[in-house]
């Protein structure tokens, strides 16, 4: 009998969440621990770092772990370099629930940075008004930027102000749309958007609304990660499923 740790966080998981629900096979769906009231999910949840990978990897044996399904977002690459150190040395195997990262198309008036540092080094000159769309992390890191007006987008309300002297606010989990955030951006004056390349179509509208109003956007590479089996879609995950064999000797 399977048995699945699904490392989530994205939209992706949730939805490999629901099919896995749907076709009875059983899952445990592990968060960080980041949001501070996630999405009810249709199968058991556990929250919180494993403790690096030999943490994980003695998680995979404890809980009698037979796949790992890595869902995580694009940059969140230490939680996936561990979860492939990890499953090799817990002998379970492993695939990426990914999705394709962003290309520019017509319209589109994108600078491309290789890493948040780039992207700070990116924005000197004049005061704009910047709409930075990477949720809570690395905004400290903009404040050698200060001549700036931030917009920040978080999902849940700071304990602590962020450290940006110009900034607005904004707490909303979304789901977002194109004519939301160009109606943000109109109302906020934004003539630069800053963001990740996630990929998928739940954080696309920003880079929609950019396009339609001609705003320049600096878009951040992913980070690299090691190579492994991917698959962008959840369907996709039960055939690896099907095709898996469930471990019989672990690794020690
Ligand atoms: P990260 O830097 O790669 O991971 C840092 C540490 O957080 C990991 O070493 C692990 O702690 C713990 N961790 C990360 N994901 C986990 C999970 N799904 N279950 C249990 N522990 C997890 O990750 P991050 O960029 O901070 O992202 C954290 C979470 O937010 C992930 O679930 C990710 O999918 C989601 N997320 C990230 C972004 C982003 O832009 N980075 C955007 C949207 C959602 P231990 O070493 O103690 O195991």
């Amino acid at each position: 009998m399977p048995n699945i740790l699904l490392l989530g966080g994205t939209t992706e998981a949730s939805a490999l969440a629901r099919l896995l629900a749907k076709h009875g096979v059983p899952a445990t769906l592990s968060y960080a621990g980041r949001t501070e009231a996630p999405r009810a999910q249709p199968i058991p949840v556990r929250v919180g770092g494993f403790g690096g990978v030999e943490g994980l990897a003695a998680y995979l044996r404890a809980a009698r772990v037979t796949h790992l399904v890595d869902a995580t977002h694009p940059f969140a690459a230490t939680m996936s370099a561990n979860a492939l150190a990890a499953a090799q040395l817990a002998g379970v195997p492993l695939v990426a629930l990914t999705r394709p990262a962003w290309v520019p198309v017509s319209g589109d008036r994108w600078t491309r940075v290789a890493d948040i540092r780039g992207a700070v080094a990116a924005l000197g000159g004049a005061p704009r008004r910047i709409l930075l769309a990477l949720g809570r992390m690395h905004v400290a890191d903009f404040a050698a930027m200060p001549q700036h007006h931030y917009v920040l987008r978080f999902v849940d309300a700071p304990a602590v102000s962020p450290i940006l002297p110009h900034h607005t606010l904004i707490v909303d989990r979304g789901p977002f749309t194109p004519e939301g955030d160009r109606a943000l951006m109109e109302a906020h004056g934004i003539d630069r958007v800053v963001c990740k390349n996630a990929g998928g179509r739940g954080a696309e509208a920003k880079l929609i609304a950019a396009r339609a109003l001609g705003i320049p956007l600096l878009m951040i590479d992913r980070p690299t990660l090691p190579p492994r089996a991917e698959v962008t879609d959840p369907a996709a995950v039960l055939e690896w499923l099907d095709h898996t064999a469930v471990p019989t000797e672990r690794g020690v």
